[in-house]
């Protein structure tokens, strides 16, 4: 079992990167942030345990997770914070030890945008950061539809600064150009980590 961390800032291409090794390489992709929503879902554990602290007002008439409320609560209190991580953090790291673990392609990434801030990175054996100059960055993540120049700057404080990152990549893909040129990046890459695997 051979781990790629894959990660980068908001809006560097981390999705562009993975969804090209899976669709072109068939390369299994584990999302730390598709994780950490499917570990609050209905029936699960974590979100009894945040119901238990937090309160059944934190829940959605349909039993969901309220999440909006939730963000209200620890947003306001670091300790309410603290709270809600020793819940969540160990059931993330489980379920992304297990779908490690399952995963059948000969190299799996596991994409985090807080890889290192998470300490995910010690699932992996390699860490790959996605680069991209700020300019870019913020072209690219504004231009989507549901984030606001706010929630753009708050994502990007909770992040490594970008020289911080890169002093911990093993791997750099520079991904100012166009797709073709990411893509061409990640061709030899992909070369790399099949050689890697097998070692
Ligand atoms: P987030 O952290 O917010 O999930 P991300 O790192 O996964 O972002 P992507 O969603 O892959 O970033 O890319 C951000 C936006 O930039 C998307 O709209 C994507 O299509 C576009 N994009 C990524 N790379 C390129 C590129 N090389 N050329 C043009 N557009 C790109």
């Amino acid at each position: 079992m051979y781990i790629v961390g894959l990660t980068g800032g908001i809006g560097s291409g981390k999705t562009a990167a993975s969804d090209y090794l899976a669709l072109s390489y068939d390369i299994e992709v584990v999302d730390a942030d598709i994780v950490a929503r499917e570990i609050v879902m209905q029936g699960q554990p974590a979100l009894q345990a945040i119901a238990d602290h937090f309160g059944h007002h934190i829940l959605l008439e349909d039993g969901s997770l309220n999440r909006a409320a939730l963000r209200q609560i620890v947003f306001a209190n670091s300790q309410q914070r603290k709270i809600l991580e020793s819940i969540t953090h160990p059931a993330i790291r489980a379920a992304i030890q297990h779908k490690l673990s399952i995963s059948t392609s000969p190299y799996t990434l596991l994409v985090s945008p807080l890889l290192f801030e998470s300490g995910q990175y010690q699932f992996a054996h390699r860490n790959l950061v996605i680069d991209v100059s700020e300019e870019l960055q913020w072209q690219r993540a504004s231009t989507r539809d549901n984030v606001s120049a706010e929630q753009i700057k708050q994502i990007m404080a909770a992040q490594l600064c970008r020289e911080e990152r890169l002093k911990r990549a093993d791997d750099i893909v520079i991904n100012n150009g166009d797709l073709a040129y990411l893509h061409l990046q990640l061709d030899e890459l992909h070369q790399k980590y099949l050689q890697l695997s097998v070692v």
